[in-house]
């Protein structure tokens, strides 16, 4: 997928105008944030499993190459073949000599968020391969030629009377209207797909190094037929996944569909070691997993080495107020919220994205719901830093943030120049309380109305009450 990052100004314009887009993402308060508040009130010891997934997560990436290696040799004594990709070109590249090499016409793909980053499908269609999407929202995005807007919900941007048109047209079939009914017309229509495609892709939300074994986590089935199904598997993943052992990935399962759906558990979990044997009734003669390195390598042992904990639930993006009013399209590349505000800089270029690390108000409530407790208001202050000292910030940015550095050391300075500044936003407040202009805010004012402070500054109002 094309980083289109550095247009993020000008689609969060056309995002927050789209009513839509802004009615379909009023449904992530009761789908994700409340059900995730629900189901983890089911587990006692959920901050004390947060804990021991942050050691999991860390004791992998503090020594990366070793279980890697480990993965490697397990995976490949169970007839797996691994394949390392240094970029998403190498991925495609991969990918395509395998449909080469086993005579590959048509290949039926659950979701991949790697296989995104990489532009999979346009490279396969451009080798010959048909490619269909068999993930629901993945099925209905490719009909809609649209890009996902989530990383696990990826069609959440739309309604159902869109996809309802979108069937109809597509399908060539009644308008249906109906949940049940428009999910029966695709299930219609994918199966064949599954049970004539000669190879299989998928993802991979685990690697686990004592045995080999990619893993999967889906609730509508469609992972594990398109992994058992036809001749050839592809596992496409990140080189990050990986996990010691299977005793681990029970502690990160604890969390992971509880962040991501507010389910204690997905529909299915599938754990897929090697290739079918002659005593095996399913499976795929040939399993191939490719594992991407894509800029990943490159933050291990750096200050954004806790970014890889992140096991893709998407929790932080539910809760992001930017998020729940812009959506992910708006962020113009694969990861969108807090962890691709981070994500997407590191892997695709501070450069290619310089408003993606200041899409935050800081407020924290990422950090609090990622079940592997990586600090991503902290990460995100690293690349502002990071944009300072490039040169990359606007003169009056720069001059606005030494102003204020000054300010913040010279406190009777700064303690005066707030009692004027309150006063005077009071006054210039009338009788409403509220300011339509703000000189040097104009992006916080053009929106909306800035409430004038009462008069006095918070130290005032601190010691006034001390003294009462
Ligand atoms: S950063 Fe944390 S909350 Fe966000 S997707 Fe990754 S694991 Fe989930």
């Amino acid at each position: 997928m094309k980083n289109n990052s550095i247009n993020f100004k000008r689609q969060v314009t056309i995002k927050l105008a789209d009513v839509k887009l802004q009615s379909a993402l009023s449904r992530l308060q009761s789908r994700f944030v409340e059900g995730r508040a629900a189901v983890i009130s089911e587990i006692s010891d959920f901050e004390e499993t947060r804990t021991a997934a942050a050691a999991i997560r860390d004791r992998v990436l503090n020594d990366l190459e070793h279980w890697l290696m480990h993965f490697e040799q397990q995976a490949t004594a169970r007839g797996a073949i691994v394949h390392w990709a240094e970029t998403g070109a190498d991925v495609n590249r991969i990918v395509a000599e395998i449909a080469v090499q086993h005579g590959v016409r048509t290949a039926a793909k659950s979701k991949s968020m790697v296989s995104e980053e990489c532009g999979l499908n346009d490279a396969l269609e451009l080798a010959g391969v048909t490619v269909m999407e068999t993930d629901l929202g993945e099925y209905i995005l490719q009909l809609a030629h649209e890009a996902p807007s989530h990383i696990v919900a990826p069609v959440v941007h739309k309604n159902k009377e869109e996809i309802s048109d979108l069937f109809a047209e597509k399908h060539q079939l009644p308008r249906k209207t109906g949940i049940a009914e428009l999910c029966r017309e695709a299930r219609e229509i994918l199966r064949p797909a599954f049970l004539n495609a000669d190879m299989g892709i998928s993802g991979a939300n685990f690697l686990v190094a004592e045995t080999g074994s990619a893993l999967i986590v889906t609730n509508e089935g469609n992972g594990r037929l398109v992994t058992t199904l036809p001749r050839v598997h592809v596992a496409i993943t990140g080189i990050e996944k990986v996990v010691p052992t299977l005793e681990d990935v029970t502690t990160l399962l604890r969390l992971l569909p509880r962040s991501a759906t507010g389910q204690s558990i997905t529909n299915y979990v599938s754990v897929l070691t090697g290739n079918k044997n002659k005593d095996d009734h399913d499976g795929p003669e040939h399993f191939h997993i490719i594992l991407l390195d894509n800029g990943r390598s490159s933050l291990v042992g750096s200050e954004m080495q806790e970014m890889l904990r992140c096991i893709r639930c998407g929790a932080c993006m539910n809760h992001c107020p930017v998020y729940q009013n812009i959506g992910g399209h708006a962020y113009g590349w694969v990861y969108p919220g807090p962890m691709g505000s981070i994500l997407t800089p590191l892997l695709g270029g501070l450069e290619k994205s310089p408003d993606l690390p200041n899409a935050s108000t800081l407020c924290g409530a990422c950090a609090v719901v990622c079940p592997v407790k990586i600090p991503l208001p902290d990460l995100l202050r690293k690349l502002r830093e990071k944009q300072m000292e490039r040169g990359m910030k606007s003169r009056r940015e720069t001059f606005m943030l030494k102003a204020w550095a000054w300010l913040a050391l010279h406190p009777p300075v700064y303690a005066l120049a707030t009692k004027f500044g309150v006063r005077a936003m009071s006054l210039l407040g009338g009788k409403n309380k509220l300011l339509h202009t703000l000189p040097g805010a104009s992006g916080w004012t053009d929106g909306r109305d800035f409430p004038a402070p009462e008069g006095l500054t918070f130290r005032e109002i601190y010691q006034r009450r001390n003294r009462q």
